[in-house]
């Protein structure tokens, strides 16, 4: 069964349009991570859902039932939000039994949810402390908690490791992927972390300019993105994306670039024959682009090798990552930690042809040739 349903959701707010036909499903248990750059209308929609916002025209339904018309605390939703939004005079206990009491619930049952949410949370110690008594994590799980108490259809959350530090969100986004493991509740979830919809999502709604750009699970987009917009939105470093042309010479098609020019294995030649003398965006990702040095070894139909000069060098320890010269342009590259490369050094770069993508050069970039899936 479906969960949740948005079907040509629009919200105008004078001239702005913040979110602009946007229609996409949540399944029964679904992880839905709703991501895009500030201001693109993931609150929005958000807000459009929980019905804190009036939407301008399109269908909500939650389970089967359309909600536009219905209020906030009629849609069976929970939201938890950025800044917890806890009540500050009551103890964790009665932070999370106010929206049961409200709703008429019996003491003992309120007791029952607060007791097994906390033991969930790992925050029965807390239930006597004030919110300004409590870490930011803990005050997390306490809105977490405030949520799950009511059981509801599907949990909504607006950013809400965004005021945790580093350390600390890494951890909360695996506690929140184990909670939606044992809750097996649809959840949508706004970020512009594509990190955390990477790792927690099993679909991702991306939206630009409050335009969806593509909707898919993470390694779909990640593997496949329709646009460079997408390419560049998910991956840290993001996508290499440099101008290209696609030359046939001494009958092989080759991608030409200030920097190189790369024979296209045979088997994706077809594949690329439709770009022959078209002017295009070429795509490739880091770790994609392997850096050694020592003679260039002989092309195959998985790698071609390149020359070329590498600039910055950079660390992380589990491998390098290298900034190629690559005409007017730079190419981020990996390589193997172990390898010692210097600034100005000649490396070889193999370039996975497997992975290569290409995007047409007039806006909004559209992929033309995709990678293996
Ligand atoms: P962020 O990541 O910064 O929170 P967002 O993707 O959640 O951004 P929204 O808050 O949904 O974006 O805003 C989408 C667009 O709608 C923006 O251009 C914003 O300025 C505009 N907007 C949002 N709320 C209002 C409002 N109440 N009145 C007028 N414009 C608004």
């Amino acid at each position: 069964m479906t969960k949740l349903i948005i079907k040509n959701l629009t919200k105008t707010f004078d001239d702005v349009v913040a979110v602009d036909n946007l229609s996409f499903e949540a399944e029964n248990n679904e992880f839905v991570a709703l991501i895009g750059p500030s201001g693109c209308g993931k609150s929005t929609t958000l807000n459009m859902i929980a019905g804190l916002e009036q939407s301008s025209s399109g269908d909500i339904f939650i389970g089967e039932k359309r909600v536009n018309d219905l209020h906030p605390k009629d849609r069976d939703i929970a939201m938890v939000f950025q800044n917890y939004a806890l009540y500050p005079h009551m103890d964790v206990y009665r932070n999370m039994a106010f929206g049961l009491s409200m709703r008429g619930f019996a003491k003992k049952d309120i007791e029952t949810r607060i007791f097994e949410a906390a033991d969930i949370l790992g925050i029965r110690d807390l239930l006597s402390r004030k919110p300004k008594e409590l870490s930011g994590g803990q005050r997390q799980r306490v809105a977490l908690g405030r949520a799950i108490v009511r059981k509801p259809e599907a949990f909504l959350f607006d950013e809400p490791l965004s005021n945790l530090d580093a350390k600390l969100r890494v951890q909360m986004r695996a506690e929140l992927t184990k909670l939606h493991r044992r809750l097996n509740t649809t959840m949508v979830y706004v970020t512009h972390d594509q990190v955390e919809a990477m790792t927690m999502a099993t679909r991702i709604v991306m939206l630009k300019n409050g335009v969806c750009q593509q909707i898919g699970p993470p390694m779909a987009l990640y593997n496949n993105p329709v646009n460079t917009f997408v390419a560049g939105f998910l991956g840290t470093p993001p996508m290499n994306i440099i101008p290209a042309r696609v030359v046939a010479t001494e009958g092989r098609l080759h991608i030409a670039t200030e920097g190189f020019f790369l024979p296209v294995p045979d088997a994706l030649q077809p594949l690329w024959e439709t770009l022959n003398n078209t002017d295009f965006l070429f795509g490739i990702r880091p770790e994609h682009l392997q850096c050694r040095v020592g003679p260039k070894p002989e092309n195959t139909e998985k790698a071609a090798y390149v020359q070329m000069e590498a600039d910055i060098i950079e660390t992380l320890g589990s491998h390098l990552q290298i900034s190629i010269n690559c005409g007017q342009k730079r190419l981020i590259a990996t390589a193997n930690p172990s390898l010692s490369i210097e600034h100005g050094q000649s490396v070889v770069v193999a370039f996975d042809t497997s992975k290569m993508h290409a995007f047409e050069l007039e806006s909004p970039h559209k992929r033309v040739v995709m990678c293996e899936k």
